[in-house]
């Protein structure tokens, strides 16, 4: 739409400039005959009229000038926010609130400070546990996702909530006792909290996050367990920080594995992970073999998407990585990270 716009008025302000041009011409022309002087005594430039011309004969070119404005735009708002970085990786910022209870729940600095470079580590493919992805997954597996986080802001705050319910939001909103987020169409929100519960009052919730389709909506980002944030002092065995690399895969538009629903064997629309019936758990040895459709595959539970433990999650696939870059390039739903 803003496209469409722009190229609108673009075209306005030069028809506008056309009717300028022509009465400059004939002024300049009288001039000329009157004076008999073939030297300017005005300063005329004809180079909009002429692409007016050629732009409304070819269509084609009509298309790259608008590309080009278009180009023009995205380089200048990239620059201004300063978040893609010259290799090109999406550079986004990240917002920490932390809402606790007691002091041990008020995660460190330090934890923060680990659970960002645990991020980069793992989207820039320089885990230190990445040699251990299997010889026949080596070719499928993404490398250098191109995606890095920086924290911007940790803001705190103290509550006598000892539970929140993942369904309800409150830790999103000041007035039910939460922290409002950061811009969430220009940060990325993580809401650490005591504890998790499910919509019928129950734990087992380590941590969640919303899909691109909410990008930019109040309550966007994600809300995780303290216990699994960082690495010191988090609860194993999910204290490697990759819940945190998970729910970002999600908040990147990646699905579980096993597809968006429980009934396992749907697609996670990345054809490099083997199709799943649903997650692992624990540490499973390789190869581990499982039957969707009646045809048994070799299953892909390091990736970050599955369920298993810290240790046992070390990478991301190629597919993984185009749908994530997708996502954060100019013309993607969190464009507004860059
Ligand atoms: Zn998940």
């Amino acid at each position: 739409m803003k496209k469409l716009l722009f190229g609108a008025l673009v075209l306005s302000f030069m028809s506008a400039c056309n009717s300028d041009n022509i009465s400059n011409q004939e002024e300049i022309s009288q001039e000329s005959g009157a004076s008999a002087n073939l030297t300017a005594s005005k300063r005329s430039c004809p180079s909009d009229h002429i692409r007016e011309k050629a732009l409304q004969k070819d269509p084609a070119l009509r298309a790259r000038f608008e590309a080009n404005e278009l180009q023009a735009e995205n380089f200048t708002r990239d620059l201004q926010m300063g978040k893609v970085l010259p290799d090109g990786t999406v550079e986004i910022p990240v917002v920490f609130n932390v809402i606790y209870n007691t002091s041990g729940q008020n995660v460190s600095d330090a934890r923060i400070a680990e659970q960002i470079a645990v991020l980069n580590a793992d989207y820039g493919a320089t885990n230190s546990d990445i040699n251990k992805i299997p010889a026949a997954f080596q070719s499928s597996a993404a490398g250098n996702v191109k995606i890095s986080f920086k924290l911007v802001a940790t803001n705190r705050k103290q509550s006598s909530k000892t539970a929140w319910r993942s369904d309800l939001e409150e830790m999103k909103k000041s007035t039910t006792g939460g922290i409002n987020a950061t811009d969430p169409t220009k940060n990325m929100n993580i809401w650490v909290v005591n504890s998790i519960l499910d919509e019928d009052n129950q734990p087992g919730t380590l941590g969640y996050a919303y899909y691109p389709e909410s990008a930019g909506l109040w309550y966007d980002g994600l809300v995780i367990g303290y216990q699994y944030i960082g690495k010191t002092g988090a609860s194993a065995p999910f204290n490697l920080g990759r819940t945190v690399t998970h729910e970002v895969g999600h908040y990147l538009n990646l699905p579980h594995l096993w597809g968006s629903s429980n009934t396992g064997c749907q697609t996670d629309y990345s054809n490099d992970t083997p199709t799943s019936p649903g997650p692992n758990y624990g540490t499973p040895s390789y190869p581990l073999n499982r039957v969707c459709g009646g045809v048994s595959r070799s299953q892909m539970f390091m990736n970050y998407m599955d369920y298993v433990d810290d240790k046992a999650m070390f990478m991301f696939s190629a597919n993984q990585k185009t749908r994530m870059q997708a996502v954060v390039a100019a013309a993607g739903p969190r464009a507004g990270l860059r």
